[in-house]
């Protein structure tokens, strides 16, 4: 196998596009092990700014960078100008580190991190020349793996994919690369080769399951052929004390988004919000101790360069020791010029307090609080737990402790919403307006704002709410409309997202295999990077509906029965289809659902499926 060294080829291209720092390597933090004899890339589905920042292929480069005789590198996306210009001069897609083509290495693995990527997979694998489908490579090809977000409904890529991990990497992808090595190398078939990789718990190989559908063609179950079992189950981490965040990361050459040192503090939320998939599929709660972040941090921030280290997770501050957390970090750092962010805060005046903590009673920026739906009602039936109360009370404190701005996030669309909650949200803001506006100094008040930002509810698998029917385009206006109209304009900035998108979002969330033929297709029609809106046109997918024949309202806007066969049946989070219709059933009747990391079991059952359990390094405020 030849790996030609391609720098030459992308150096004379790099005066010619925006940003040439995207394709270029050296960063500091790297790992160069080019005498490796097994080679794996990891692509992210999206720019170098975008990709780069991603915590799970930090996690897996570094896992597997330790392994001997291993090299893990990585790859982005080209931005159109690139991409143009290495299709015309014949430069394939290349790896960072080495800058050698990416068909040429042993595995190539490719995150899944939202539906909006599906169109950038074939993108990328245009690029590297390997064949879109499994079943058109052979073992000259590497060995094209998926994982991340997406994966717990992988049929609309699955053909794509030779094998797809379902859950979380740390360990399955070592236990991946060690059967792939040892198959390639006692030179088995590559259909040996998917049987084995097959038998590792979490793998999910789709050449080796098939869809039944009954005489009128409707869709029945995913069976295995042969011994593959019948159900993946996601592999989970149960204890994320034994294995370390990456000691030091990539530190970019140019603005990344999310542009600073990063360490997870733990993993999973049980709020129970039924909307939420990462809430129902990163179950259960696990944290990192505080000597571990601290730690971490003051390791991380060292070896980096960073003046921010961000605490991530889905909520932060429900960490059982984050006042310690944050109280030491403050005391290591003070006078250092270094801040600590928390991306996520809870609607409540614990989640005020911390935000105090992080900005030290300095430079205030802006807070962000979700409290998703407008009126009680609906926040019940979506169990986000959080009172209007909750929400001015924290409005009220923060700005009588001199913040300005704040973000709220509200999704429209909900299962039993009616035009009363919609405008519910209205008053809502209108409330909080006037609630920060009375605890701010009259002489401040002109720099006040509050900015709504709306989402189109998008039922996704794994969730309470996964039998439900998105409302349509022409519905999403109407109701937007009345949004609109709901709330003053002064000192509030109302944004919504893309409707098209979040449509398109909905069949790819729920789609069958079928949906792969409509990503090819509108791969072919011109659509890629579908997530930025400038590039998204809804007009190529409805050419790839048409064409293939799929309707994609009868995916997105069809209610699905209780009893009727889903295309994701053959995958489980380990939160039971038994509490799932529990949790679907209280929020029809408007019934709430405590949290079980702040007092006793819910039954979810996912400690109980995956001999795992939650665990806190104390007690959590609730
Ligand atoms: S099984 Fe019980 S304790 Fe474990 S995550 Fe589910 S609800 Fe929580």
């Amino acid at each position: 196998m030849t790996q030609e060294d391609l720098w030459p080829r992308v150096e004379a291209l790099l005066g010619r596009v925006e940003r040439p720092a995207r394709y270029i390597d050296r960063e500091w933090g790297a790992v160069h092990k080019p005498e490796a004899g097994y080679r794996a890339v990891f692509v992210y589905p999206d720019t170098y700014e975008v990709g780069q920042p991603n915590q799970a292929i930090a996690i897996l480069y570094d896992r597997l960078n330790a392994v001997a005789d291993v090299a893990a590198e990585r790859a982005y996306v080209p931005w159109l100008d690139m991409a143009a210009l290495m299709r015309e001069n014949g430069v394939p897609l290349f790896s960072l580190e080495s800058c050698k083509p990416v068909c040429e290495s042993d595995l190539l693995g490719i995150t899944l991190p939202h539906e909006l990527s599906y169109t950038n997979v074939l993108e990328a694998l245009d690029l590297t020349g390997i064949p879109f489908r499994s079943a058109d490579r052979d073992v000259s090809h590497p060995l094209v793996v998926g994982g991340g977000p997406c994966v717990y409904n992988p049929e609309p890529v699955a053909p794509f994919f030779d094998a797809i991990l379902i859950g979380e990497g740390e360990d399955a992808i070592l236990e991946i690369v060690a059967v792939h090595r040892e198959a390639k190398n006692a030179g088995v078939s590559r259909t040996e080769i998917l049987t084995r990789l097959a038998e590792i718990p979490g793998v999910y190989v789709p050449s080796l399951y098939t869809e039944t559908r009954d005489g009128s063609g409707a869709f029945k179950g995913i069976e295995p052929l042969g011994n593959a079992p019948a159900q993946i189950t996601k592999r989970v981490v149960g204890d994320l004390e034994s294995v370390a965040p990456p000691v030091r990361g990539v530190v970019p050459f140019v603005d990344v988004i999310h542009d600073r040192f990063s360490v997870e503090i733990l993993r999973g939320c049980t709020r129970g919000c039924r909307f939420c998939q990462a809430g129902m599929v990163y179950r259960p709660v696990r944290e990192r101790s505080a000597d571990t972040v601290v730690r971490e941090v003051m390791s991380g921030l060292a070896c980096s360069g960073y003046d921010e280290a961000s605490l991530t997770s889905l909520s932060t501050t429900d960490h059982s020791q984050i006042e310690e957390i944050l109280r030491r970090l403050h005391r290591r750092l003070e006078g250092t010029g270094v801040s600590v962010s928390l991306p996520s805060l809870r609607v409540d005046a614990f989640g005020v307090e911390m935000a105090h903590l992080v900005s030290g009673g300095g430079k205030k920026s802006g807070l962000t609080f979700a409290p998703e739906a407008g009126t009680q009602r609906l926040r019940d039936v979506i169990n986000k737990n959080v009172t209007e109360e909750d929400l001015l009370g924290s409005v009220e404190r923060a700005f009588a402790a001199g913040w300005r701005r704040v973000k709220l996030y509200f999704m429209i669309g909900l299962p039993t919403e009616t035009d009363a909650d919609v405008q519910g949200i209205g008053e809502l803001v209108t409330r909080t307006f006037a609630v920060a506006r009375a605890a701010t100094p009259p002489s401040a008040r002109g720099s006040i704002r509050v900015a709504v930002s709306v989402s189109t509810f998008v039922p996704k698998t794994q969730t309470p709410f996964q039998w439900e029917a998105q409302i349509p385009l022409d519905e999403v206006r109407r109701r937007q409309a009345i949004l609109r109209d709901s709330m003053p304009r002064k000192g509030i900035d109302l944004h919504w997202h893309d409707a098209q998108e979040s449509f398109l979002e909905g069949v790819m969330a729920r789609g069958g295999r079928e949906i792969a033929d409509v990503i090819e297709s509108a791969w072919r029609g011109g659509a890629k990077f579908d997530a930025w809106t400038e590039q998204f046109r809804l007009q190529r997918w409805a050419d790839a509906f048409e064409c293939c024949g799929v309707d994609p309202s009868a995916i997105a806007n069809r209610q699905r029965t209780e009893d009727e066969p889903l295309p994701w049946d053959h995958i489980s989070a380990g939160v039971s289809r038994k509490y799932l219709l529990s949790e679907r059933a209280r929020a029809l009747g408007t019934v709430t659902t405590p949290d079980c990391s702040f007092g006793s079991c819910t039954g979810c059952d996912v400690c109980g499926d995956l001999g795992v359990e939650v665990v806190l390094g104390g007690e959590r405020r609730g």
